[in-house]
């Protein structure tokens, strides 16, 4: 469960969030849901993170705290599984048509199909790849824990 951009780290976001549902009202994307237990959680198939930052500003308790506004609202970063298209021998070039931010590129390949790029330090972790992936191959994933 991926919790809303900017929550504070480890146990403290438990600690600190009473549950209110402030941040899901606030979201203009309504990405925010009520997950098991009431805490909000961020629901990637609904749309993507703006970092617009309204849910930390709605959050009075500051359970989500954007104290510095270049603060890094998460570690997310997507990644491609396995059951890309296009690394199966599909044309599908979905993903990289999306990302506003051109973090997946195509490059063509001999005799195949064009193979998807990912650039892992362009990736802001928006997350608006995942929905529109035919495959449901994209997750967004903690960066520290994939290099690990
Ligand atoms: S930053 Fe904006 S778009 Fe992202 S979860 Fe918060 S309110 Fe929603
Ligand atoms: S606004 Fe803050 S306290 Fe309320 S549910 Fe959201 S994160 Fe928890
Ligand atoms: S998560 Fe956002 S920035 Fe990263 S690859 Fe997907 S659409 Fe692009």
């Amino acid at each position: 469960m991926q919790r809303p951009p900017w929550a504070v780290p480890d146990g403290g976001f438990e600690d600190a969030c009473t549950r209110c549902g402030d941040c899901l009202k606030a979201c203009p994307p309504a990405i925010l849901v009520a997950s098991a237990g009431g805490y909000p959680a961020v629901d990637f198939s609904r749309g993507e993170c703006s970092f617009c930052g309204d849910c930390a500003s709605a959050c009075k308790p500051r359970a989500l705290r954007r104290d510095d506004v270049a603060a890094a609202p998460w570690r997310l970063k997507a990644a491609i599984g396995d059951a890309c298209l296009a690394r199966r021998g599909v044309e599908c070039r979905v993903c990289g048509e999306v990302c506003g931010v051109a973090a997946i590129r195509f490059r063509p390949s001999l005799g195949g199909v064009a193979q998807p790029l990912f650039d892992a330090a362009g990736c802001t972790g928006c997350g608006g790849c995942l929905a529109p992936c035919p495959a449901g191959a994209i997750a967004m994933k903690d960066e520290v824990e994939m290099s690990v």
